[in-house]
């Protein structure tokens, strides 16, 4: 069987704990591959590595930094279609979606490109007699990337493309369920000519992220995942010191107004709610038609919608989304059904018992729809991660905007209206961190920052854009007068500048 090791000191090395974890293949349930689960001392050891190998790529100038990066855009185009069909194999995704979470992460490797003008600092001349201030942005040092399994492409280069650009050398710790692509990744990072030791790649679990929070020598960890891991991982990683951002789990509202386009609503609907079989931290998981009459149209016409959804193995381009990534993931997505149904929530369409020919042994769930799920409910609390959309209809404006700005989660939401000055009110008040009006997806574009609230995101700092170059780098700010300028005599009082 096909072994994964990590990727330290610039080439792939064999696991040395004895433990592995199993690399399935969503599509037909067979495990594919097994993967090395690093110690405490693996990881460590990378650590080493790259710890030896960052002052020399931090006193490169910027825009040898940045030709790196360009030549890795350059390789990573030219495998796009075998990276996306990799990708789909170890996720389960469509391979035109995994297309899509490449893509993404590339156009952040695209903006880290701009690396010399982004880091430059800020110089004030004369800001006292004969005196120079200026500030300069200096990397931190070993920084640390721990990542979900749902992008396996585009959050592993969210974190190591702008870490890198900005001098620091990285240890990405990828999911466990699908690391094919970050391996592949980093291999193509030193084929367009990084140093050894600058990006590692650590594979694990529990015991690897714990290694990485007790480590010294690595300054920052950037995280996502589910809300319960970016706590422990927050708390554990600031304790020891560290700066530390941690993107956690959503619950997406999508809030349809009376005057709402309804075609374009349930599309939307459609393909935020069930694309990637809901396994998006942007999924739309919960509709808010606003008033029973806007319900009635919008329930009318989900219902066909979801019950022609187009399911299919990874590698049909025509399916509408393919299987979950594990069987462990089926099992809790279809219990949360169970669960709703005991909840008292009416399941419109029910895709518990869907199973996909020639496939009988993948990882598939058919789309669920549920009506009239209300607030207190476990199905509206909590994050499902599986094709299951809940409407929760709301009496009127208000109680739709109170519901997303209630709720623990704090990711994304959407309003869809033509009503401009409800748009405007709604991308104001609302408590979320991206928001959608008509878009039901509003991931920010790389040159922007992306980042929940509330129990979605753990730290100060976003991802990706300038946020990113902040988090990534430590301000200094140099005072300096040359003796030309000097006065004779100590000074006992506070230098001010009066
Ligand atoms: P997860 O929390 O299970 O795993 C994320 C990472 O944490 C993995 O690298 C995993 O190995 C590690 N991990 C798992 N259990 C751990 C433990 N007990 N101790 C220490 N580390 C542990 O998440 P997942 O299932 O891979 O991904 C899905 C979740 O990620 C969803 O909740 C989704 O909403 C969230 N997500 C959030 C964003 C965002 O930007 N907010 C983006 C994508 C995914």
């Amino acid at each position: 069987m096909r072994e994964i090791g990590h990727f330290i000191g610039g080439r792939q090395v064999a696991g040395r704990s004895g433990r592995y974890g199993e690399v399935f293949l969503p599509m037909t349930g067979e495990v594919q591959a097994k993967v090395a689960l690093a110690g405490k001392d693996e990881l460590h050891e990378a650590v080493e590595v790259a710890k030896a190998a960052q002052p020399g790529w931090a006193a490169q100038n910027p825009q040898k930094r940045a030709r790196v990066l360009m030549k890795f855009l350059d390789l990573a185009h030219k495998e796009f279609d075998s990276l996306a069909e990799l990708l789909a194999r170890e996720h389960g995704k469509t391979v035109p979606d995994a297309k899509g979470d490449i893509q993404r992460g590339l156009e952040v490797v695209e903006f880290a490109c701009g690396i010399p003008h982004l880091m430059k600092g800020e110089f004030t001349e004369n800001a006292g007699p004969g005196i120079d201030m200026y500030s300069i942005r200096q990397p931190l040092g070993v920084v640390a990337g721990i990542t979900p399994f749902n992008f396996p492409a585009m959050i592993p280069m969210w974190k190591f493309a702008p870490a890198i650009a900005c001098g620091n050398a990285f240890i990405l710790k990828p999911s466990e369920r699908d690391p094919g692509v970050p391996m592949r990744l980093a291999e193509l990072m030193m084929e367009a000519g990084l140093p050894a030791g600058i990006l590692n790649v650590v594979n694990g679990d529990k015991e690897a992220v714990d290694a990485i929070i007790e480590d010294r020598d690595i300054k920052a960890i950037g995280f996502v995942g589910s809300s319960a891991i970016a706590e422990y991982i927050y708390a554990g990683g600031c304790a020891a010191g560290k700066r530390v951002q941690c993107f956690g789990g959503a619950k997406n509202h999508m809030i349809v107004m009376p005057d709402a386009d309804m075609d374009q609503a349930v599309d939307a609907l459609i393909g935020a709610g069930y694309g990637s079989a809901g396994e998006r931290c942007m999924a739309i998981s919960v509709a808010v038609p606003v008033g029973e009459e806007t319900a009635n149209r919008l329930v009318e016409r989900l219902v066909p919608r979801v019950e022609s959804l187009k399911i299919g193995p990874s590698t049909d381009p025509d399916a509408d989304f393919g299987p979950l990534v594990t069987a462990e993931a089926v099992k809790k997505v279809r219990s949360y059904v169970d669960l709703g149904v005991a909840e008292g929530a009416e399941l419109l369409v029910d895709g518990r018992g869907f199973t996909m020919q020639g496939y009988e042994n993948g990882f598939y769930m058919g789309g669920c729809l549920f009506d009239r799920v209300s607030p207190d409910m476990r199905i509206y609390k909590e994050e499902i991660f599986g094709p299951v959309l809940s409407v929760v209809r709301a009496r009127d404006y208000e109680e739709a905007l109170d519901l997303p700005t209630s709720h623990e989660y704090g990711n994304g939401v959407a309003i869809f209206t033509r009503d401009g000055d409800a748009a405007r009110d709604f991308a104001s008040k609302v408590e979320v961190g991206m928001v959608g009006i008509n878009v039901p997806i509003p991931v920010p574009l790389a040159y922007h920052t992306f980042g929940g609230w509330k129990r979605s995101g753990f730290g100060d700092l976003n991802q990706h854009g300038p946020d990113s170059i902040r988090f990534y780098t430590k301000t200094k700010t140099i005072t300096s007068r040359w003796p030309s300028g000097v006065k004779e005599g100590a000074e006992f009082v506070i230098p001010t500048m009066r």
